[in-house]
């Protein structure tokens, strides 16, 4: 639940005031670059132990643990469909960006498109006055500057964990992961499309084969406190270690 004047406000005021195109552009060509470290996703996944999401009013558990349970949920309904629980242990593996030094502004959030007008579905709007984007003259009205029905995958969104995680799959061609769940990884925390009804001007007709996977997989991307007799087992571990290891048998650069 989002109120006014608490700490995940204060949080969407800072994303909304420092996330313009120009900025996000920057972003993007700098963490393209995958010149920080290599590891392992395993590793990437293990440093999200300590990692409280400081953007979400429902969660107050370490991420790997949502990790876990975003993938146990996926395996209880669909148990043959392991690439979809492998994509609900490491959508949010993008995190990492925290241990790069990001502000947290940067790294998570409900996340929106630049070069167009902000629809009025997005969480906190009216801070996204305060971004110096929102009267450019070029970023005007729902196209900006894009053509109409260009395709999600031709527009700018605000930088954070999705679009780090897809451009480290993306640029890393040692893994097995398949576009259809790169790509739900990198949408998933745009709610004005997903839950919101934005951007349809903005989509091209495969789009929305698109928009049925990213909603398909946000039903198991819950912090529910119904689940807070999560136990992460051995067992459940193990299972997730096979699978890292077959999608991800070598180490990638980030
Ligand atoms: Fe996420
Ligand atoms: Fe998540």
């Amino acid at each position: 639940e989002y109120k006014e004047n608490t700490k995940v406000h204060q949080f969407y005021k800072e994303q909304h005031l420092i996330q313009t195109y120009s900025y996000v552009k920057q972003k993007i060509v700098n963490y393209s670059k995958l010149d920080k470290l290599e590891m392992t996703m395993s590793k990437a996944l293990s440093l999200l132990d300590e990692f409280i999401d400081p953007s979400d009013p429902d969660l107050d558990l370490p991420n790997s643990i949502h990790a876990y349970q975003t993938a146990e949920r996926i395996r209880k309904a669909r148990p043959l469909q392991y690439e979809l629980q492998l994509t609900g242990l490491i959508h949010d593996i993008g995190k990492v960006l925290f241990k790069f030094g990001e502000k947290s502004c940067n790294v998570v959030g409900d996340t929106f498109v630049l070069g167009c007008a902000f629809p009025e579905c997005i969480v906190f709007y009216d801070s996204l006055k305060e971004n110096s984007d929102f009267n450019k003259e070029e970023f005007q009205g729902e196209l900006g500057i894009y053509e109409k029905n260009c395709g999600l995958e031709n527009v700018l969104v605000s930088f954070g964990h999705d679009e780090y995680l897809y451009l480290v799959l993306k640029n890393n061609s040692n893994h097995f992961l398949q576009k259809k769940y790169q790509n739900i990884i990198r949408f998933h925390s745009l709610y004005p499309w997903h839950t919101g009804g934005a951007y349809r001007q903005l989509m091209k007709d495969s789009d929305y084969k698109m928009l049925d996977d990213v909603l398909d997989f946000n039903q198991y991307d819950l912090y529910s406190k119904e689940d807070t007799d999560f136990k992460l087992t051995n067992e459940i571990k193990e299972y997730y270690k096979r699978l890292l290891d077959k999608y991800f048998p070598e180490p990638l650069k980030w």
